[in-house]
């Protein structure tokens, strides 16, 4: 047997309902290799080990009492878990990985974490990102950055960094993430996971710390499909809490894993295959094609036009709802506080000034600029007309085809650093990505190869609510290769 560490959520899940192992060893096992890997990755911003004791003999109960009983155990119970720290756990800190919530403890779990617990899945702590979910490398956090478990001379790409480099190294078999603009799917493909963006509505966002309300969403991230599916499963459905969740019934995920994709039609877009491509992505990303296409999948040839504007309307839309939503840290609240000599407003202005990042500031300017009277109608207004487009486009080629591949990341995991002085060529690494989330759409990223040694990511997208489809795509893939397989040398 591999070691506890190593195992898969389904695995896990499977040993610990027959009570082969306890949740309290895979627990312990996970956080002895929390203890070993961490001091190079930098993947938890808080460890609850003794939380996660108590959790894990708690479950461990109630597997006994299964047992006892001849009933079937939720498929988590007992299973540990990484929580990206944007997402609300009551009595456990809740940074956003900004100084602005540094000392914030939450009362009360996200429908997400909660859904989680009622499962008696553990909490093993909290993920280190890019600060409140703005960035792609996870160098914008407020604490420190995190690095690649491929090559710890690299970011694990962003905005939920430390969950996909946790995951990747063994520091906790599953993790949820928020996916803005990528922030799933960008850091699985450079950590060689696999990460799920759901539908928007799919997955509820009472409890995540609001980014950009119209894009923000939760998902796993996982070593495979298969695992996506079960995380997935415990967290969707309809919350009256959060009025944009879909009332849509819940379908069986797991289910849907059938292994058999003949037939199926996959749209290959032009324009996610333009200029400004690593070779080596390229190829992966063509030879997974290939692959798709040899487990009875026909390939057409699809257009996206609209795909030139998604950057510029994301980058105009995204910072807007982030200059709104961030206005609650006024320092009275709740938060960091900056007194001092003055008045309410100089004591306000210290408070934003000391308590945001550099890039957290640029989205408030560059959103409370376009939001502004005279510029509204020109940049809020025509970003929103863009994203009409854009979304007319995708429901366009789902008439074609059952789903999309394309690359995740036009490049592998780079060095930390790199671009970390230049916004725009960041923003750039999100080019592939965005456009799912300014649609609402569900997209999936799957390990498809590797080029100079760094993971690459294969994206699956799919019409509204379609992650059966998309899920047995990746399933069916995973089942004819082993590059989820392989892990890093950390
Ligand atoms: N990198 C994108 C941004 O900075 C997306 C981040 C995310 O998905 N949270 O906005």
């Amino acid at each position: 047997m591999p070691e506890l560490w190593q195992l898969s959520v389904t695995e896990a899940s499977r040993l610990l309902a027959r009570r082969e192992i306890s949740s309290v060893a895979l627990t312990d096992a996970c956080l002895d290799r929390i203890a070993a890997v961490d001091g190079r990755l930098s993947a938890y911003i808080t460890v609850t080990a003794d939380a996660a004791r108590r959790q894990a003999a708690a479950a461990d109960r109630r597997l006994a009492a299964h047992r006892h009983a001849g009933s079937r155990p939720d498929p988590l119970t007992g299973v540990p878990m990484q929580v990206k720290d944007l997402l609300c756990t009551n009595g456990v800190p809740t940074t956003c990985a900004s100084r602005m919530l540094a000392e914030y403890v939450p009362v009360y779990d996200a429908t997400a974490v909660a859904r989680l617990r009622a499962q008696d899945a553990v909490l093993l702590g909290k993920g280190n990102l890019d600060e409140f979910g703005m960035g792609s490398s996870t160098e914008n956090s407020a604490f420190f950055p995190t690095r690649n478990p491929w090559d710890t001379a690299r970011v694990p790409g962003g905005s939920s960094g430390g969950s996909a480099a946790a995951v990747a190294a063994g520091a906790a078999p599953f993790a949820l993430g928020t996916d803005t603009g990528g922030s799933i799917r960008q850091p699985a493909a450079f950590c060689g996971i696999t990460g799920l963006k759901p539908t928007y509505g799919r997955v509820s966002r009472y409890g995540l710390v609001a980014y950009a309300s119209s894009l923000d969403q939760i998902g796993p991230l996982a070593r495979d499909a298969a695992d996506c599916a079960l995380v997935l499963q415990a967290i969707a459905g309809h919350d009256p809490r959060d009025a944009t969740s879909l009332p849509d019934a819940v379908p069986d995920y797991t289910a849907a894993l059938t292994g058999d994709i003949a037939g199926l039609r996959l749209g290959v877009p032009g324009e996610y295959f333009a200029g400004g491509m690593d070779a080596g992505v390229r190829n992966s990303v063509t030879t997974a094609i290939d692959k798709l296409a040899s487990l009875g999948a026909e390939i057409r040839e699809v257009s996206l036009p609209t795909t030139e504007y998604a950057l510029a309307c994301y980058y105009i839309i995204a910072p807007s709802e982030c200059s709104a939503n961030l206005a609650r840290y006024d320092g009275v609240k709740y938060g960091y506080s900056h007194q001092g000599d003055g008045d309410l407003w100089q004591a306000m202005e210290r408070t934003r000034q000391h308590g945001f990042g550099p890039e957290v500031k640029r989205r408030i300017m560059l959103g409370a600029f376009a939001l502004s009277s005279g510029y509204y109608d020109a940049y809020y207004r025509k970003a929103q007309q863009v994203r009409t487009l854009i979304r007319q486009d995708f429901t366009r080629v789902f008439n074609e085809v059952d789903a999309l591949v394309s690359p995740v990341s036009p490049v592998v995991a780079f060095p930390i650093g790199e671009r970390a002085d230049d916004p725009l060529r960041m923003y750039l690494v999100d080019i592939y990505t965005l456009p799912v989330n300014i649609a609402g759409l569900p997209a999936l990223s799957i390990p498809c190869g590797f080029a100079d040694g760094l993971p690459v990511g294969l994206q699956l997208i799919g019409p509204h609510l379609a992650e059966p489809t998309l899920l047995n795509i990746a399933h069916s893939y995973q089942q004819a290769t082993d590059w989820h397989r392989q892990r890093p040398p950390v």
